[in-house]
């Protein structure tokens, strides 16, 4: 049994040895074929790789969109999405209630722990915000340390509720140093389907709520 075994493998072998010069080895061709399939399969993988990463960098349309309507510090609707929202709302003449939101003395957390601090506290507000709002609500960032809400379907005294829930809400955001935040709010309603007049209305009654003494809601007369 061994010796044909052998028999077997020196016949496989024998031609071959008659050629070494001209053809070389199997024992020899083996391993530079294995290198080149490995540095062909190398490059299909890094090029693969490239391509999955140049795919990724680039965000999709929808993804852009989604970037052009929301604020990169809180994640929120920005102005430019507000503006939009204002004209849609403005087409029906159904109750929607505006409030405005402003953080007070916020200029002094910046100056007291630094302007990364300054972008922690507004991020914090903004999850707030989003917390005390129902599903069609929507929570815009409209400037600085200034929020805006719109509440389609809502009479004044319902987003009067909401207000005062946010100023107790907003008491609970602490700083390093054991302050609360606190923040003045506007409340208004639009009528005949003028929410950008609506928006102008809530500001003036928040600042009415900072006259007062910051801390506490207004609802415009
Ligand atoms: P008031 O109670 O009257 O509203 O006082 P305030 O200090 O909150 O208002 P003021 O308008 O004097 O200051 C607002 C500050 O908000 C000044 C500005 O540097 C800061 N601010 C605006 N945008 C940002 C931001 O994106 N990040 C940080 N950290 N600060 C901001
Ligand atoms: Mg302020
Ligand atoms: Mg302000």
């Amino acid at each position: 049994m061994l010796n044909f075994r052998y028999t077997i493998a020196a016949a496989a072998v024998a031609p071959v040895a008659a050629n070494s010069e001209a053809v070389p080895s199997a024992a020899s061709r083996g391993p530079a074929l294995s290198l080149l399939i490995v540095a062909s399969l190398s490059l299909l993988v890094l090029g693969l790789a490239a391509l999955h990463g140049t795919i990724r960098r680039r965000p999709a349309t929808g993804e852009l969109e989604a970037l052009a309507w929301s604020d990169s510090l809180t994640g929120l609707a920005n102005r430019r999405r507000l503006d939009h929202d204002i004209l849609a709302h403005s087409r029906h003449s159904g109750p929607n209630a505006v409030i405005m939101v402003d953080v007070d003395h916020f200029k002094s957390v910046n100056d007291t722990f630094g302007h990364p601090h300054g972008d922690a506290v507004l991020r914090a507000i903004g999850e707030m915000l989003a917390n005390q709002i129902r599903y069609d609500d929507v929570v815009y960032r409209y400037g600085g340390e200034e929020f805006c809400i719109l509440l389609p379907n809502t009479s004044t005294d319902g987003a009067r509720v909401v207000a005062d829930r946010i100023v107790k809400a907003a008491r609970s955001v602490t700083l390093p140093d054991g302050r609360h935040i606190t923040v003045s709010v506007g409340v208004a309603a639009s009528s005949k389907g003028d929410v950008c007049l609506a928006v102008e209305t809530a500001d003036q009654a928040l600042y009415a709520a900072k006259d007062r003494g910051r801390d506490q809601a207004v609802t415009a007369a």
